[in-house]
């Protein structure tokens, strides 16, 4: 997981209770925050509704880290988005095992077949044959051999006056002969999809029916590529998604559609130009990147505090209306618990820290806890209207609740402060007209 996933679990983890108002707030957030990231539209409402369903369950709800459980659904289906599990190469056991890259130009077929090629080796500790069968570019194929030097991984090529067909028949033919077990067949790509490229591809597929066909898109261009893996794989049928240019400023969102739409596993990913940034395409570590880089989890946030922002708004009326009872002091102690020190957070709120009676109201953490067991004593009354707790009442609130009554009597001083001071607040700011109060 990464820090930041981290930090914000450790954020919401304190939230003790999750009702289903948090969770739909939540997954408005997170639906605006996918569609923000280039998903593609049926997907984001496949799942959200997959995570609200589960998320809104009774299990979750009574967990005692409602907070943490959403976050983990909401991976959990991120993961499930992508695959869920990473799916590996499928080898011949009859080598050669013939891979095919496909793909629009500059997707990044020929730089993946050089990383490719390297990752065979090294991983699976096999000896590759490369193919050059981009015909139209005589730099393409200067490239793939330039990569293959690089890497001394040998590159069939045969010039561009020969058909892509023959060139990956002969090449075929000579891997046998030469025992390279794999081949890796670099095509020609087209600005745009057409019968005339699909028809080549075709014919090559034909020779001898590839172990992969791997589509290599280009991760920047968004709904784009997912549009792009549609088309491939309907007119191919592909075996699985190479994602390339990921390392760069992409919102990652074709990489939450491609799976879902065309059904076909992302294997890869590329992290750069260099021959070694190539990795296995992990779901569950990509859910985790993208709650990590996580425009998502601050926006997750982002609700709970909207969340609470109408709570405040609820209470600033009740304050104001003096319907403001000790089930609301006891909500408000724990909210105010997960966010630090109470006096503390009474002197961020403008003009609370220069208000007279503000000693009275510091409390700490142990302290809280008493505060708790005091009002869980109180009878529903009791706890609306606190005027009712005369001397034999204080006794018996007292006992259950294992504090002195002078405590009790505390508290009960610092409930009445309280709300003469929020009364004057309320009166204060509403004068203008921005009300940010935190509590
Ligand atoms: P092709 O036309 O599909 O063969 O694309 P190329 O392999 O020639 O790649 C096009 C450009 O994208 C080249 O400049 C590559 O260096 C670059 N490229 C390919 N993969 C990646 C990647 O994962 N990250 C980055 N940053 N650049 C890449
Ligand atoms: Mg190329």
């Amino acid at each position: 997981l990464s820090e930041r996933l981290q930090e914000t679990i450790q954020k919401i983890k304190g939230k003790g209770k999750v009702t289903e108002q948090d969770v739909k707030a939540m997954m408005r957030e997170v639906r605006f925050a996918l569609i923000e990231a280039d998903v593609n539209l049926k997907v984001v409402k496949e799942f959200v509704k997959n995570v609200s369903e589960r998320a809104v369950g009774s299990d979750v709800m009574k967990s005692l880290t409602p907070g943490q459980q959403v976050i983990k659904i909401v991976q959990d289906e991120l993961t499930n988005l992508m695959g869920g599990e990473q799916s590996p190469i499928q080898f011949n056991n009859k080598p050669p095992t013939v891979i095919m890259m496909v793909g629009l130009q500059g997707a990044g077929k020929t730089t993946t077949t050089g990383k490719l090629a390297n990752l065979i080796r090294k991983k699976y500790n096999r000896k590759p044959l490369l193919v050059a069968a981009d015909v139209y570019r005589p730099a393409a194929i200067q490239q793939l051999e330039t990569l293959g030097k690089q890497l001394s991984i040998p590159v069939f090529s045969m010039g561009t006056e020969v058909s892509p067909v023959e060139i990956a028949r002969k090449a075929i033919d000579q891997a046998k002969e030469e025992h390279n077990d794999v081949v890796i067949i670099d095509t020609a790509g087209r600005l745009h999809i057409d019968e005339e490229l699909m028809q080549e591809l075709k014919d090559i597929r034909a020779i001898k029916e590839p172990d992969e066909i791997f589509l290599v898109v280009d991760a920047m261009t968004g709904q784009d590529a997912v549009n792009v893996a549609n088309n491939f794989n309907e007119a191919l049928g592909i075996t699985g998604v190479v994602l390339t240019k990921l390392d760069g400023d992409t919102r990652g969102g074709a990489a939450l559609s491609i799976r879902s739409v065309t059904e076909k596993p992302i294997k890869f990913i590329g992290m750069g130009e260099k021959m070694d940034a190539l990795e296995p395409f992990h779901p569950e570590r990509m859910a985790s990147r993208i709650l990590g880089m996580g425009d998502m989890l601050s926006l997750i946030e982002k609700a709970q505090a909207q969340v609470d922002e109408d709570k405040a708004k609820e209470l600033e009326e009740k304050f104001k209306t003096q319907s403001f009872t000790f089930d609301d002091f006891i909500e408000q102690l724990q909210q105010v618990k997960k966010m630090g020190p109470l006096d503390e957070i009474l002197k961020m709120i403008p003009g609370v820290n220069k208000m007279k009676g503000i000693e009275n109201v510091q409390v700490d953490d142990k302290q809280m806890g008493h505060l708790e067991a005091i009002i869980y004593s109180m009878t529903k009354e009791e706890k609306t209207n606190p005027d009712i707790i005369n001397s034999s009442r204080k006794k018996r609130i007292s006992k259950g609740s294992g504090r002195p009554i002078q405590e009790v009597n505390r508290l009960l001083k610092q409930f009445e402060d309280m709300k003469k001071m929020m009364k004057q607040m309320t009166g204060m700011s509403a004068g203008k007209g921005k009300k940010k109060m935190k509590m």
